[in-house]
This record gives structure tokens, sequence and C-alpha cells, in this order.
């Protein structure tokens, strides 16, 4: 049994720590600490040895939580922080009023830095787990591919693989605002300190928050106070456009709205956004447009990108909300396109003065050969991703999953001779044969595991080409005939 005295510790620690980060005052000590040991049971406060770590002194009264039988010992660990740290969490009211106070006072840029340092204190966004994620570039023909790992996202808790899915949960979904404060159940992540504010976008109410899960910079999301359906039209770009007149260094994107092509979320209209610069921004310009102050590009991109760039809002707006539309009720039988299965990708930014609205051309029809999708990732790459290729893939950033660190073993192994054979029913071996009979297997480890990350990034560069409307090498006119109808 854990000692009164490092249970108060544990306390003083978090209280110390809360009022270090900012998220509470002074004035706030005994609030805090009288709402830890009141929620958690703790005994009554004594003098002991201080905790200087945080996670250390929510570890123990996890673990204490679980000795005494206390409910929230029950709380897998990731779950059992935030329930904690909600504790230690300002009002939603008082973060928002600080938000647009900063917003007014220093400007935008202070005022999503000071959120996200926020969201991080409150373990909100795991900054402390993302740095396990693993980062890498691999050049190609089309510029620099970003690659991440992502181990940060917890493995699934059982429990919440067993709840039932019933559609009618409360909160409806991850993203409705009834997220923020909310009290984790089987089937639901813990929130307790989450926050969301409020920004309004074409005279209607959203909300900006950090994700979780940061698959880059100040990865953010903004959705609908509404819970609705993720609708790309007439609306999408002048939502994005008033985004970027308040956060000018943040870029804005929607997914497609369209299963197979679209986002892992399709029931809550939300877009992605952050502080980043994505590889398809550097992407050269194979053919371009000009129309009254509007350009448009045609991208040298593994998938069909349009690009429409211009000083105007007014022009801006109308010309790429007409190539929404227009890609929307566009037929092109040469490419098995059908207009009811089209769908963009779209992404906003702010280069100096000018508005950049980038839009990879999306369609999600299957046939009998293809039943995962006509433009999808081919089996033969499903070793390595197998999940839809979404908004922040199409831009160049691949999102792999954690299990892909663990499997690559084997073949690293191989390459350095270590272990020459590689294990029989393993997903990867016929890949791997390739690419031993290319490298050999007297390769330093060093150069294993460059060559290992190297090779990984011309699959994700093959599997974005396998999702391309109009193929690169044979379709560029299919994808310039479309362009006209939209720009001459
Ligand atoms: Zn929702």
């Amino acid at each position: 049994m854990i000692e009164p005295e490092v249970l108060s510790s544990c306390a003083k620690a978090l209280v110390n720590y809360g009022i270090k980060e900012g998220l509470a005052e002074e004035l706030d000590r005994w609030v805090l600490t009288n709402s830890i040991i009141g929620s958690l049971e703790l005994p009554d406060p004594v003098d002991g040895e201080p905790i200087k770590d945080e996670m250390e002194a929510i570890a123990l009264l996890h673990r204490y939580a679980q000795e005494t039988g206390h409910h929230w010992g029950e709380l897998p660990e990731e779950k059992f922080v935030g329930r904690v740290m909600g504790l230690l969490t300002p009002s939603n009211g008082a973060m928002a009023r600080d938000f647009w106070a900063i917003m007014g006072d220093k400007g935008p840029v202070e005022a999503t830095q000071w959120l996200y340092r926020i969201s991080a204190a409150t373990k909100d966004v795991r900054l402390d787990l993302a740095s396990k994620d693993l980062r890498w570039t691999v050049s190609t023909s089309y510029g620099d591919l970003q690659m991440t790992i992502n181990r940060s996202k917890p493995e699934k808790d059982p429990k919440d693989i067993a709840a039932p899915k019933t559609g009618k949960s409360y909160p409806k979904c991850l993203l409705c605002p009834e997220n923020a404060g909310f009290w984790a159940k089987p089937g639901h992540p813990e929130r307790s300190n989450h926050r969301i504010m409020p920004i309004s976008l074409d005279g209607e109410e959203w909300f900006l928050q950090y994700s979780p899960y940061v698959y880059y910079h100040q990865h953010c999301i903004v959705f609908s106070k509404e819970h609705r359906p993720m609708a790309v039209g007439t609306r999408t770009v002048p939502r994005i456009l008033d985004f970027l007149d308040q956060f000018p260094h943040f870029f804005l994107g929607s997914n497609a709205a369209l299963p197979i092509v679209g986002g892992s979320i399709l029931d809550h209209d939300h877009f992605q956004g952050g502080n980043w610069s994505f590889p398809i921004q550097s992407a050269s310009v194979r053919r371009s447009w000009t129309e009254g102050s509007i350009t448009a590009e045609a991208l040298v991109w593994p998938m069909a990108t349009l690009r429409i760039r211009s000083k105007n809002r007014q022009e801006i707006e109308r010309i790429a909300t007409s190539a929404i539309e227009g890609w929307k009720s566009y037929d092109d039988p040469e490419w098995e396109i059908e207009k009811e299965h089209n769908s963009v990708s779209v992404i906003g930014r702010k280069v100096k003065d000018s508005y950049e609205i980038d839009m990879v051309l999306r369609n999600n029809r299957t046939s009998e050969e293809h039943p995962d999708g006509i433009f999808h990732i081919r089996p033969s790459r499903h070793h390595i991703k197998k999940e839809n290729i979404g908004l922040i893939e199409a831009m160049g950033l691949a999102v792999l999953p954690g299990r892909l660190s663990r499997e690559m073993e084997p073949l690293l192994n191989a390459l350095s001779g270590e272990n020459p054979s590689t294990p029989e029913s393993w997903p990867h071996r016929e890949w791997a044969e390739s690419l031993l009979e290319r490298h050999g297997r007297a390769n330093s480890i060093e150069k294993s595991k460059e060559i290992v990350e190297q090779e990984i990034g011309y699959v994700f560069m093959d599997a974005l080409r396998d999702c391309s409307v109009y193929p690169e090498e044979t379709g560029t006119e299919g994808l310039d005939r479309f362009i006209d109808t939209i720009i001459s």
C-alpha cells in the first residue's frame, strides 16, 4: 500500500505542475488540492518527500486507485491521465476568453501557440507520446515525401472494442462539442481535460481544437457545432477562406466526403488544419492557365491535383467553388469516372497575400476487379498501408501503422546478413525478397535502415499514384480537359 506521505506528495506535485504551467493560479492551490483528494479519496494530506514529475505522480495515484478498488482504478492508463488532468484543466469559458483576448492583443500566431501549449500541458495533446513517433523523409520525383510511423495512438482497450455501437450514443461521435469535459465510457475516450475554442466560419458556429494524435506541428481540427455529415460543396471554400483570414499562418483542408476516399470520420462536418508545410506545397507545375486575377495550375503530383491561386478573395471563391461543383457533375467514361462517385479533397493556405486552394480530385467507384475501389491502394501494397488515403496523405505525409516498426525487424536482419531468412508467414515476404535481390544481404545496420525507410517511401508514393483519377503518365490530357471546363 502506498504511504500517505507519498500520496500527499503526488497531490502536491500535480498542483505545483498546474500552477507552473499556467493552468491555475496560486489562489487555486487549496481548491485543486481538495479536488484531487476528494476525487481519489486520498487520506488527509501530511508532509512528505516531494515528487518532481507529474507523470510519476499520476502513475502512483493510478496504482493507489487500483489497490483501493476506487472506480477510477479501472481506467486504462491513458484514460486515467486524462481524468486526473481534467481536475487541473481550466473551464472552457475561461480558456475561450483567454484565447480570444490573446487573439485581440497579440494576434493569431500567439493565440494558437498559447492554446497548443495549454493543450499539451493538460495532456489533451500527447506531445510526450508523439515524441516516440518515427519520422523521416524520402526523396522522390515529386519532391521529399514525409513519412511517419504513429506510435502514440494507444492500443485499443478491449472494453472499447466490445462496446455496442448503437449509433445513439452520447456524445454522438468523437467530434461533437459534447466531448468537452466528457468522462470516458466503454467505446468512447476520456475527454475530461478537453476544451474547444468557438470560432465563426461563414456566419456559422464552429470550434477549433488540437488533435490528440499529433501527425504534424499544431495539428488542429475545426468542426461544426452541429452533428451533421461531412459535405464538400458550395460552402466549403467560403469556410476555408474565412478561416485563413483569421488564422493566416495555418492551412485548412477538407477530406473528400465519400467513403473509401474520405477520412475516418464522415458523420461530423470538419476540417483539419495546422502550422505545417506539406510536400504538395512545393510540387512543381506541369501546366498553367490564367483568367483575370486567377492562376490555375496542374501539379506534378502523384494524385491528379489542380491548384488555384489569387489575391482576390471573391474571385478565388467563385472559381474554386465552381471547380468543386464542376467535378461533382463531371463524367469521364474514358477513365471510368462517374459523377455520382466524385468528390474532392480541398486544401487552402495563404502564401504572402495570395490565397491558394489545392483540389485533389477523388472518385470512389468500385468494380468487380477492384472491390475496394478503382482509385484505391492496390492489394499488393496493403502489407505497408491498407487504410484510405485521406487528406493528410494526399498532401504527401504518410501516416503508417505502429505495427510496421516491429514488423521490419526480420527485413533489417536479412539486409545486414544477421539472419538471412525471412519468416514463412510474414505479410512482407514477397516485397522483402525483391528488396533483398536488389540490395543484397551485406549492408551495414545503418544502410539497412536507410534502405527500408526509402523503400517504404516508394510504396507510399505508389499508393498515392494508385488513388489518382488521372494516371500521371497517360492521364494528363484527361485532367487538362477537366480544367478547361473551369477556366479558359
Ligand atoms: Zn458529432
